[in-house]
């Protein structure tokens, strides 16, 4: 069972993925807990303040280490008082971090516990990266909103990884690896853009019923 706490000021924006498919049936069968916490719920006012003007000016809100902080250290004590502490690894997602792929998700899938922070506004206080997180993780190349959907994608790419999480159709698809797929019909009628009938087939050689074909086609690319 592996746990993980989502440090958000948006806890609402996950209800309904995390219910579908895969992720719903780890969390029934009890492989995944996700723990939605607010970092609202750790601002020091009434108002729920989490951000604050940037030092040196510039555009934009940062927000403040303060409410991180006192929610991670919440989610090490709760989780102290269930089992040790080790094996829970705190993740920051950021546009500076090391871009996400495979090989971290499956050393992310060993700990019982990840606490992962999702920044808004223009970031949040470096000293969150600098002291209170493991490690920084980047979706990619890009700039987004906020961490939410790397959050996202780090349950679902994590949770794969967990023995008894997919189904007998989804780890066929980790075996077969990364090929095209096809399905019926083998000949499908299209139009181009410019209006004309074209025939769009399936590789002969996966048709063919030829196993030594079929995995040859399926290697050469
Ligand atoms: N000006 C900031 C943008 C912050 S976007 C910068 O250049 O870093 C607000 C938050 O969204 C970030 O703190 C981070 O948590 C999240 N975020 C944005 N893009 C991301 C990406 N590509 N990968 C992971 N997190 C991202």
């Amino acid at each position: 069972m592996i746990t993980f706490h989502v440090l958000t000021i948006f806890p609402d924006a996950f209800s309904s993925y995390l219910k579908t498919s895969v992720l719903g049936r780890a969390q029934k069968k009890k492989l995944i807990k996700v723990d939605l916490v607010d970092i609202r719920s750790f601002s020091s006012d009434r108002r729920g303040t989490v951000d604050d003007r940037p030092y040196g000016g510039g555009p934009g809100m940062v927000m403040k280490i303060e409410p991180i902080y006192k929610g991670v250290a919440q989610i090490k004590s709760r989780i102290k008082k269930k089992s040790r502490r080790q094996g829970t690894r705190v993740i920051l997602f950021s546009t500076r971090g090391k871009p996400l792929n495979q090989d971290m998700t499956r050393r992310f899938s060993k700990y019982q516990n990840l606490i992962l922070i999702c920044g808004r506004y223009e970031g949040i206080d470096e000293r969150v990266a600098d002291y209170v997180a493991d490690e920084e993780v980047s979706l990619g190349n890009y700039v987004l909103s906020g961490g939410e959907l790397a959050a996202l994608v780090v349950v679902e790419a994590v949770a794969r990884h967990i023995p008894g999480v997919l189904g007998k159709y989804e780890s066929l698809e980790e075996i077969k690896g990364s090929y095209p797929v096809y399905t019926r019909p083998e000949v499908f009628w299209g139009k181009t853009g410019k209006g004309k009938k074209q025939s769009w087939r399936t590789p002969s050689a996966l048709v063919s019923g030829h196993h030594r074909k079929i995995k040859e086609w399926r290697k050469q690319l």
